[in-house]
C-alpha cells in the first residue's frame, strides 16, 4: 500500500501508484474520534511519507548534529582567550583561539549547505510525491465528485495544501531535529561549566511548553481555517475567471456583485492570515520574556559567585553565551511545535482527499477483450445518483437521499451488435444516465449491464473503455495544439491517420487553412473554434479512437446549413458499422435508427423502429410532434406515414 494512500485493489499502475478507475462512492476512512489519537494516526501518515528518504534524513541528521556540536564550541574558546590568553599574554594562543573561532564558523557553514542540499532534495521529493499521488487519486474519483467540488477547490488542495505542508518536510522537521540537537549539546556543555547555574537556568524551561500548547491549539484552528477559505477564493476565481464565467457575468451584469463577493471571500483570507501571524508573534513575546529571565538569573547568582570568587568573569560570559544557545533552540521548538499544529491541519486535508476510496469494485481476474462484438442488455437496472459529500464536511460514508428518485428504474434493454440505438424521451428521462453506465462510469445500484453476455463489472475498466468511444454536446478541448488534441484519443498514430480521419470528419481543409494548420493551438476549452468545427474535431478524435461501441450525445444547438450538413456527413462516417447509442436530437438520427428507444422516467417506454412506433398512440408519437413537427412539412411521404398528427 502506498503512503497515506489506502487504495485498494490495483488494476494497472502509473508511476507505480496503483490505479482503480473511477470513484462510485464516496468512503470515508474510519478515523480515531478522540483528538490524541487523531493526532497520533496523522504523525504515522505523515511519517510514511518521509520513509522513503530515511537514507538521507540520516545524513540530514548527522549534519545537525555536526553543526549544534561545533556551535558550542565558540564560546569555549572565548573562555579560553578571556581567562588564559589574555591574562597570561600569549599571543600564539591568542591568535590559535581566534584562528579556530573563524575555522569552525567556516565548517559549520559548509555543513550547513551540505544539510540544506539534502533537504530541499527531500523536502521537493516529498512534495513531488504527494502532488503526484493526489493527482492520480483525484484521476480516479467518479463524476459525482468532479459535480459536486468547484475545480478552483481541488486545485487549491493539489497546490496550496501541497506546498503548505512542505513546510513540514523541510524547514519543520529539521528545525526540530537541530533544536534538540543544539540543545542536548548545550546542556552538556554547561552543566560540565557550572552545574548549579545549570540548574537555575533550566527551571525556567518548562514555561515554554505551556504557551506553544495554546498557541498550537489556535494555529491549528486558523491553518485549517485558512486553508479551506483559500479553497474557497480559488474555487470562485476559477468558475467567475473562466470565459464562459465571464461571458455571463457580462451578460447579467455582475460584475460588481462578484466584485463584492470576490473581495469578502479575499478579506476573509486576509483576516485568518493576520490573525495566524499575530498569534506567531504572541507566542514570540511570551517566549521572548521566558528567555530574558534565564540570564538574569544566571547573572544574578553568577556574578555573586564571581564576587566570592568562586567563578571568573570569563566563565560567566562563555556561560551567559551558552545560555543564549540554550534558550533560542528551546524558542524555536516552540515555535516548531506551532507550526507542526499548522500542518497538521494541512496535511489533514490532503488524506481527507486521499481518503476518498474509489468505490468501483474491481474484479479478481478481470476480462480484457482484444475485440468486441457490441452485445448490450440492460437487466433491471437500477440507479441513483451517488450524492458525494464534500470533503470537509462529510467523512463517513456516502449518503444517498431517499427523497430523491432513482434516475433509472428498473430498465431493461438489449442491443444488438452493430445497431444504431436512438434514445428518445422527455427530459430527465435518464437518456444520459443510461449512456454513462456503458463506459462504467457508474455501476447500476441493482440490476447488471453485459457487454457479450459478460457483466460489465468483470471487465477490465481499462480495456472496457478502449472499446468505446464518446462524442458529447459540448466538446472540450485541452489548451494546446489541434494535433495534441486529435492524438488524445490514439498517442500511437500516424500522421496520415490523424489525417485521414479529419478528412473523413470533414475538418482536415479547416486546419490546413489555419496559420500553424494542426500546430494551431485552440485556446482554452476550444474557444477559439466554433460549434460545428469544435464537434468536427470531436469525430475526428472519436475516429481515430476507432471504438466498437460509439456514445453520440447529438448537439441540440443549431448550426448554419452548410455546418450542419458537413456535421452530419461527419457522423454519418462516424457511426458506420459500429454499435451506437444516439441520444437523438436530429429527425435523421431517428428515423435512421435501428432501434429507437423511447424512455420515461427511468425506464423504456416502448422500442422499435420509426414505422412501428409512429402507428402507436404512445409516448413516441406525441415526441416526434412536438420535436419535429416543424420540420414534417419538408420530410417525404414515407416518413410521415400519412397519418393525421396530433395537434
Ligand atoms: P436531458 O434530455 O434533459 O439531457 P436525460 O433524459 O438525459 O435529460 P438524465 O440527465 O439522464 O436525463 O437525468 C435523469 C435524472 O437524473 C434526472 O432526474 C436528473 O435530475 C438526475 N440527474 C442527472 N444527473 C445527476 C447527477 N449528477 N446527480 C444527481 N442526479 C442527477
Amino acid at each position: 500500500m502506498m503512503p497515506g494512500g489506502g487504495w485498494r485493489g490495483s488494476m494497472g499502475t502509473v508511476g507505480g501508484i496503483p490505479r482503480t478507475y473511477g470513484l462510485q462512492r464516496n468512503f470515508g476512512k474510519e478515523k480515531p474520534k478522540d483528538p490524541v489519537n487523531r493526532q497520533r494516526t496523522t504523525v504515522r501518515r505523515i511519517a510514511a511519507w518521509f520513509r522513503p528518504y530515511w537514507g538521507s534524513w540520516l545524513l540530514v541528521v548527522f549534519c545537525i548534529l555536526l553543526t549544534s556540536g561545533l556551535s558550542v564550541l565558540p564560546p569555549f574558546c572565548v573562555a579560553g582567550i578571556v581567562d588564559v590568553a589574555i591574562p597570561e599574554k600569549r599571543a600564539d594562543l591568542l591568535m590559535l583561539l581566534a584562528g579556530a573561532m573563524v575555522g569552525l564558523a567556516v565548517l559549520s557553514g559548509l555543513v550547513g549547505v551540505l544539510q540544506q542540499t539534502l533537504t530541499a532534495k527531500v523536502g521537493q521529493g516529498i512534495l513531488h510525491d504527494l502532488r503526484t499521488h493526489l493527482f492520480t487519486h483525484l484521476q480516479d474519483m467518479s463524476l459525482a465528485f468532479f459535480m459536486t467540488n468547484r475545480s478552483g477547490e481541488i486545485l487549491s488542495r493539489l497546490n496550496n495544501d501541497v506546498n503548505a505542508a512542505r513546510s513540514v518536510a523541510t524547514g519543520t522537521l529539521v528545525g526540530i531535529i537541530s533544536n534538540l540537537a543544539t540543545l542536548a549539546a548545550t546542556s552538556v556543555a554547561l552543566f560540565s561549566m557550572n552545574p548549579r547555574l545549570t540548574i537555575l537556568a533550566v527551571a525556567v524551561v518548562p514555561a515554554f511548553h505551556i504557551p506553544s500548547m495554546v498557541v498550537g491549539k489556535i494555529r491549528r484552528r486558523l491553518s485549517g481555517q485558512t486553508q479551506a477559505q483559500q479553497a474557497t477564493l480559488l474555487g470562485f476565481m476559477g468558475e467567475r475567471l473562466h470565459v464562459a464565467g465571464i461571458t455571463l457575468t457580462r451578460i447579467f451584469g455582475q460584475q460588481e456583485a462578484d466584485a463584492r463577493t470576490f473581495s469578502r471571500h479575499s478579506e476573509h483570507v486576509r483576516d485568518l492570515n493576520v490573525k495566524q501571524s499575530v498569534v506567531g508573534r504572541w507566542l514570540f513575546m511570551i517566549l521572548s520574556t521566558f528567555s530574558a529571565l534565564g540570564p538574569a538569573l544566571v547573572f544574578w547568582v553568577g556574578g555573586q559567585q564571581v564576587m566570592a570568587e568562586a567563578l571568573s568573569v570569563g566563565q560567566l560570559i562563555a556561560f551567559a553565551a551558552l545560555l543564549g544557545l540554550l534558550y533560542r533552540p528551546l524558542m524555536q521548538l516552540a515555535t516548531v511545535y506551532v507550526d507542526i499544529q499548522g500542518a497538521f491541519a494541512v496535511f489533514d486535508r490532503i488524506f481527507e482527499y486521499l481518503d476518498l476510496e474509489p468505490g468501483l469494485p474491481l474484479p479478481e481476474k478481470p476480462v480484457t477483450p482484444a475485440r468486441i462484438e457490441g452485445r448490450m442488455v440492460f437487466d433491471r437496472v437500477m440507479f441513483q445518483y451517488p450524492t458525494a459529500a464534500p470533503p470537509g464536511r462529510e467523512t463517513g460514508a456516502e449518503k444517498t437521499t431517499p427523497e430523491l428518485r432513482p434516475a433509472l428504474r428498473g430498465l431493461n434493454l438489449q442491443i444488438e451488435p452493430g445497431q444504431r440505438v436512438a434514445l428518445v424521451g422527455r427530459s430527465g428521462a435518464g437518456k444520459s444516465t443510461l449512456t454513462l453506465l456503458v463506459p462504467r462510469f457508474y455501476d447500476p445500484t441493482s440490476g447488471r449491464v453485459t457487454l457479450d453476455g459478460i457483466d460489465l463489472r468483470q471487465y477490465d475498466p481499462g480495456a472496457l473503455q478502449s472499446h468505446i468511444g464518446m462524442v458529447t454536446q459540448e466538446t472540450f478541448l485541452f489548451h494546446d495544439t489541434l494535433r495534441m488534441n486529435l492524438l488524445y484519443a490514439r498517442p500511437g498514430a500516424s500522421e496520415e491517420e490523424m489525417i485521414a480521419a479529419c478528412k473523413a470528419a470533414h475538418v482536415h481543409d479547416f486546419i490546413a487553412g489555419l496559420p500553424d494548420g494542426y500546430d494551431t493551438v485552440v485556446g482554452e476549452r476550444g474557444f477559439r473554434l466554433s460549434g460545428g468545427e469544435k464537434q468536427r474535431v470531436s469525430i475526428a478524435r472519436a475516429l481515430l479512437k476507432d471504438p466498437a461501441i460509439l456514445i453520440l450525445d447529438e448537439a441540440t444547438s443549431s448550426l448554419d446549413a452548410t455546418s450542419e450538413s458537413l456535421v452530419q456527413e461527419a457522423l454519418e462516417t462516424l457511426l458506420r458499422g459500429r454499435t451506437s447509442l444516439v441520444i437523438a436530437h436530429r429527425l435523421s438520427t431517428v428515423l435512421g435508427a435501428d432501434q429507437i428507444v423511447v424512455m420515461d422516467q427511468g425506464k423504456v417506454e416502448d422500442a422499435g423502429t420509426h414505422a412501428e412506433l409512429i402507428t402507436r398512440d404512445g409516448l413516441y408519437r406525441e415526441l416526434f410532434e412536438q420535436q419535429f413537427r416543424h420540420v414534417l412539412s419538408t420530410v417525404p411521404a414515407p416518413f410521415s406515414d400519412g397519418r393525421k398528427m396530433k395537434s
